[in-house]
């Protein structure tokens, strides 16, 4: 059973990326470490910030006063998610920004409902056979190992931890886009983020209103995570 710790704080990817693993996978999110850093996501590139949450998390865990010590469980790679839209009509903003799009003069992000607002702003003379978008998402995988010190001796009580191979070089990335356009309004409860916008190729419903079941099928997050399963079933 392959261990993952998922390097995110967004309990939707969380649960997206859970549901479309699924079996053979152990799954620690940030939730497991409440003190873990928070990543500064400055990369031009979804691969570079999804590289730099990783390696630092995986940096961050060999350190005495992480919390890796007190979990029994072994992990065996931390997992990065960056992930984001891109719009043909704007360039492809807000790309590695959609998740701070509303408030781009602030490191801390927006939320959902003003990054839509704004996105739907910007679209309000775009009809909508220009509105084509696609997500992108990349994920790294960066191999960790932590294990309890077996025999814990006397002076040295709490668990000591390891952790190797986990810089630049050795990251692995897996990459996917879904390609749709941006409807002219919001529909729908479900997802999270530019969901209600969003309307996959072939389907004239949102992400939002199409459901998991079905987003977790053709999503940009679905394709990434279906070659990194290929990679554990070819490893
Ligand atoms: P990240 O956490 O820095 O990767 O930010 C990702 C941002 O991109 C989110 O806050 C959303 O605004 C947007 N995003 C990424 N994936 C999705 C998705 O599957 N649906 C809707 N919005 C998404």
């Amino acid at each position: 059973m392959t261990t993952l710790l998922i390097a995110t704080r967004n309990a939707h990817k969380v649960g997206e990326i859970r549901a479309i693993l699924g079996a053979g996978f152990q799954f620690l999110t940030l939730k497991d470490f409440p003190n873990a850093p928070a990543v500064v996501e400055d990369a031009a590139t979804f691969a570079g910030n999804a590289t730099k949450k990783a390696v630092e998390l995986a940096r961050w865990l060999t350190l005495p006063n992480s919390e890796c010590g007190m979990r029994n469980a072994e992990l065996n790679f931390v997992l990065a998610d960056d992930s984001g839209l891109e719009v043909d009509a704007l360039n492809g903003a807000p790309g590695v920004h959609s998740a701070r799009f509303a408030a781009l003069d602030k490191m801390a992000n927006s939320t959902d409902a003003d990054n839509n607002a704004k996105l739907l702003h910007l679209l309000k003379d775009v009809p909508l056979e220009k509105r084509t978008a696609r997500f992108r998402c990349a994920i790294a995988l960066t191999p960790t190992e932590i294990r309890p010190e077996k025999s814990p001796s006397p002076e040295s009580a709490s668990p000591v931890c390891y952790a190797n191979q986990f810089d630049a070089q050795t990251q692995i990335i897996f990459e996917g886009a879904c390609e749709g356009r941006i409807q002219l309004a919001a529909s729908g409860a479900g997802g999270f983020g530019y969901d209600p916008l969003f309307v996959p190729d072939g389907f004239t419903q949102s992400f939002a209103e199409l459901g998991e079941d079905v987003k977790n099928k053709l999503s940009h997050r679905a394709k990434a995570l279906a070659k990194l399963k290929e990679f554990f079933t070819t490893k």
